[in-house]
């Protein structure tokens, strides 16, 4: 690792060296989407076993329910709450795990900037005490709207971020399928695939702002979601071309001048993810597999005990006997973070991210 990237959360010149340093050695941090301090905790627990790093990701959503459904969420306050409560909750426990973790949220789409303008804004008073901002990065979302209109936005965005080490991911073309209540499984299909002077041109006009760091979420044909075999044609191709295409614009000795992110990655062929690495995939979204990671252990556990979580008293030892100690919701919880690390575990070594820590 960069001498730059310590143990605890990375920010500025330290996630820049992490995502170079990723890109240069073959491997992509999980970016996984959290509701609370379980699945948090499952990260930091999965990323210390498998000794590499790992993004912890807030949605809009997983923000507000962080914050508690019933929390007023006029003005996405509760939105925007639950997210830097859980910023910090990350940040007063991660050294405890050893591991680099990176601060960053997920899609915001263009009626959603209230959420993402509360969250610069809890930024910037973070950076103004501790010299660093709360997040490490943070996702904008405007692929609905023309290239002009998306990356015109982005810069205006990039130019106030890069004042405070704050790094942007942006995405171009659709990724297909449903996440967090947006739905685009109906889409044109030519638009799940991003054209390589696209990405050049974000890459020219937000590279202009002094200081921007930036990551691209490209589109080649990933969907969100998990959808049955053959459904999903994945082309990491259009990576490689892309980085050539820039390559060549630009006259780089850079074979791989942009670093991508990869979106909608569940269900796809290990193949697929592993070329899609080397075209400059310096992280992938994990949100669907863990859900279901999360569920399965859960499930499993309440299979496993059924006959002591019938009531509070009576069970297959007796009918006096206590059942306190299988349903303490802790029981049931933990065997959901168990379940959900594992899964991260296996993302890991799928993402060659284990054992990077060195
Ligand atoms: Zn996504």
């Amino acid at each position: 690792m960069p001498a730059s990237v310590k143990p605890g959360v990375v920010t500025g010149k330290a996630l820049v060296d992490l995502l170079q340093h990723a890109k240069k050695e073959g491997f992509a941090i999980p970016g996984v989407n959290i509701v609370g301090t379980n699945s948090i905790n499952a990260c930091m627990e999965a990323a210390k076993k498998y000794g590499g790093p790992i993004m912890v990701t807030f949605s809009k959503g997983g923000g507000q329910f962080i914050a508690g459904k019933a929390a007023d969420n006029s003005d996405d306050a509760a939105s925007i709450a639950g997210c830097v409560a859980g910023a910090k909750h990350v940040r007063e426990v991660a050294k405890l795990y050893g591991v680099p973790v990176v601060l960053h949220t997920d899609h915001c789409q263009k009626a959603w900037l209230p959420w993402f303008d509360g969250l610069i804004e809890a930024n910037e008073e973070y950076y103004k005490e501790h010299g660093e901002p709360l997040f490490s990065s943070h996702m904008l979302d405007l692929s609905e709207e023309s290239l002009e209109e998306n990356i015109g936005i982005c810069k205006q965005y990039m130019e106030r971020m890069a004042k405070i080490d704050l790094l942007l991911e942006f995405e171009l073309g659709v990724t297909g399928g449903e996440e967090d209540g947006v739905d685009n499984s109906d889409v044109d299909s030519s638009r799940l695939y991003t054209q390589p002077e696209e990405v050049y041109y974000a890459y020219k006009e937000l590279g202009s702002v002094p200081n921007a760091a930036f990551t691209c979420a490209a589109s080649f044909g990933n969907v969100h979601g998990v959808y049955a075999p053959g459904n999903v044609e994945l082309k990491p191709e259009i990576l490689h071309n892309t980085q050539a295409y820039i390559q060549e614009k630009e006259g780089s000795d850079d074979s791989k001048p942009m670093l991508f992110v990869f979106h909608g990655g569940s269900g796809s062929d290990v193949k697929d993810i592993q070329y899609a690495i080397e075209a400059g995939v310096v992280k992938m979204n994990i949100d669907t597999d863990t859900q279901w990671a999360f569920w399965d252990g859960v499930r499993e556990y309440e299979a496993t005990n059924r006959e002591y979580l019938q009531g509070q008293i009576g069970n297959p030892d007796g009918a006096d006997k206590p059942n306190k100690k299988y349903y303490d919701p802790r029981m049931s919880l933990r065997a959901g973070e168990e379940a959900m690390a594992a899964r991260l575990c296996q993302a890991a070594e799928d993402l060659k991210c284990n054992g990077v820590l060195n």
